[in-house]
């Protein structure tokens, strides 16, 4: 299994080189506003399978006790969402919208859905345009 991906400017690249465990997708008030969406969808892979490059360009905010969130300097996308704590111990939580390669998740789940916003509800639903 290889990913590839990357930020809007280009100037940081990630490369997973195993599985991505899991998808998340949250929808509490911090990733509304740090992703400027309805929720956040990041995928969640074993350390030593996530390689990362062009990191003079990334920028940290802790935005939390415990939690950073990183992001390109340049163009501003988000990169991770790091949780110095035991319990993400071994893993990486990345911004999915980063992926330059297709990818089919397993497992997924709607974390923090008591703050979902109502303008997002329906996208599934509504006319698609190309
Ligand atoms: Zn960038
Ligand atoms: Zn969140």
């Amino acid at each position: 299994m290889n990913y590839q991906g990357g930020c809007l400017c280009g100037g940081v690249s990630i490369e997973i080189t195993g599985p991505i465990k899991h998808v998340m997708h949250c929808h509490c008030k911090m990733c509304q506003k740090a992703h400027g969406s309805s929720f956040a969808s990041f995928g969640l892979v074993s350390d030593e399978d996530f390689k990362i490059t062009g990191t003079t360009n990334i920028r940290t905010y802790k935005s939390s006790k415990n939690v950073s969130r990183t992001f390109c300097g340049v163009c501003s996308s988000n990169i991770e969402w790091i949780d110095s704590s035991e319990f993400n111990e071994g893993y990486r939580s990345f911004a999915l919208g980063l992926l330059d390669t297709e990818f089919v998740p397993d497992s997924e789940e709607h974390i923090f859905v008591s703050t979902e916003v109502k303008w997002g509800r329906s996208c599934a639903r509504l006319e698609k345009h190309s």
